[in-house]
């Protein structure tokens, strides 16, 4: 037996159905943060067997998506593509794809060719120094989606400089999020909510409910939910604390600095994967133009809320007023 898995107490599930199914959960760590997966199932194999195979799957995406590992796919990927076309997984194909559709939405404030400037700013958190004018300057010049090149039909990526650096951070959570439920779906077991920390996805409502009780970003907000993944990005521990100043984990490309605004945004979607990005993606963009980044992709609503001298404004899609309606 996989000794990282903890089978948590079984509590036995308040059945509305004639099969009696189980609550069981389990939480490993993967991508720098913890896996949480809850789910209701027939018996304790089956919910091992489950666990077991979501959490290879997760293992599998960090080999391919990780800037941090320097034999992931992603980096190997990308050090070869200035050269010649390289191709690439599926799932690699499937988050660059996105990342360059909300890149293209927003102008560039999404955009996971920012890897020379996270990794500075990564530097930068562990000196408690701010990166100098110049560091920034020559990172930013490696930068740029419109730099990264995707060839659906060859599946393959080429980008324009030598030394670029991908950063998946923003997005690949939540498509493995997405992805390790559907390894326990296919499995037979439909009522299960995978977490990565902020990342949420989940399946049909626990056995007797209406749905899976998600709380809303820093609000007070409980939504009933099913079927949707919901992924929260702000208010996090990651940041540099310089001069009186609190900046972001999250960088404007534009600028190449750390956020300086107090922004938390909750995205909801069916598909993890454009929450995920969507949630950085409208943190960069900030309240008012974020909000309209929400409300033009149909599959997308959201919840922001910006703190500034004290005040907390917040701002609600119409998408997410109508889901709303369910909250308790
Ligand atoms: P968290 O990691 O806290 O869940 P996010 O989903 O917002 O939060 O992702 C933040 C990560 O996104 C950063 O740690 C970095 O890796 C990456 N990133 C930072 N700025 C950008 C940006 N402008 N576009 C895309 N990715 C970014
Ligand atoms: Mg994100």
């Amino acid at each position: 037996m996989n000794n990282r898995l903890f089978l948590a107490a079984l509590l036995c599930a308040v059945s509305a159905h004639a099969a009696d199914l189980q609550y069981f959960e389990a939480l490993e760590p993967h991508m720098g943060t913890m896996f949480e997966i809850k789910l209701y199932a027939p018996d304790e194999p089956s919910a091992k067997t489950a666990f077991q195979a979501a959490f290879a799957r997760v293992t599998q995406l960090d080999n391919e998506l990780s800037d941090y590992k320097p034999d992931s796919e992603l980096n190997l990927a990308t050090k070869a593509a200035a050269r010649h076309p390289v191709h690439i997984s599926d799932d690699l194909a499937a988050v660059l794809t996105t990342s360059q559709m909300i890149s293209e939405q927003t102008g560039g404030a999404f955009d996971v060719t920012v890897g020379p400037l996270t990794r500075l700013w990564r530097q930068a958190r562990k000196n408690h120094q701010l990166p100098t004018p110049e560091a920034i300057q020559q990172a930013r010049e490696r930068c740029g989606y419109r730099k990264l090149h995707l060839d659906p039909k060859s599946q393959t990526m080429t980008v324009d400089l030598p030394d670029m650096q991908l950063d998946l951070g923003a997005i690949a959570k939540g498509y493995t999020a997405d992805e390790a439920l559907k390894v326990i779906t296919n499995l037979g077991i439909h009522s299960a909510l995978v977490a990565a920390s902020g990342d949420l996805a989940f399946s049909d409502a626990p056995p007797g409910q209406r749905g899976w009780k998600i709380g809303i970003g820093s609000s007070d907000r409980v939504l009933v939910l099913t079927n949707m993944a919901v992924s929260t990005s702000g208010a996090s521990e990651q940041f540099l604390e310089f001069g009186g100043k609190h900046y972001s984990h999250i960088i404007d490309p534009a600028t190449g600095m750390g956020l300086l605004n107090d922004i938390t945004v909750t995205a909801i979607s069916r598909h993890g994967l454009l929450a995920d990005g969507a949630d950085t993606a409208a943190s960069v963009l900030g309240c008012e133009k974020g909000l309209a980044f929400i409300e033009k992709n149909p599959e997308l609503a959201a919840f922001i809320s910006e703190k500034a001298n004290g005040q907390v404004h917040s701002l609600e899609s119409s998408r997410f007023k109508k889901l709303n309606a369910v909250s308790q």
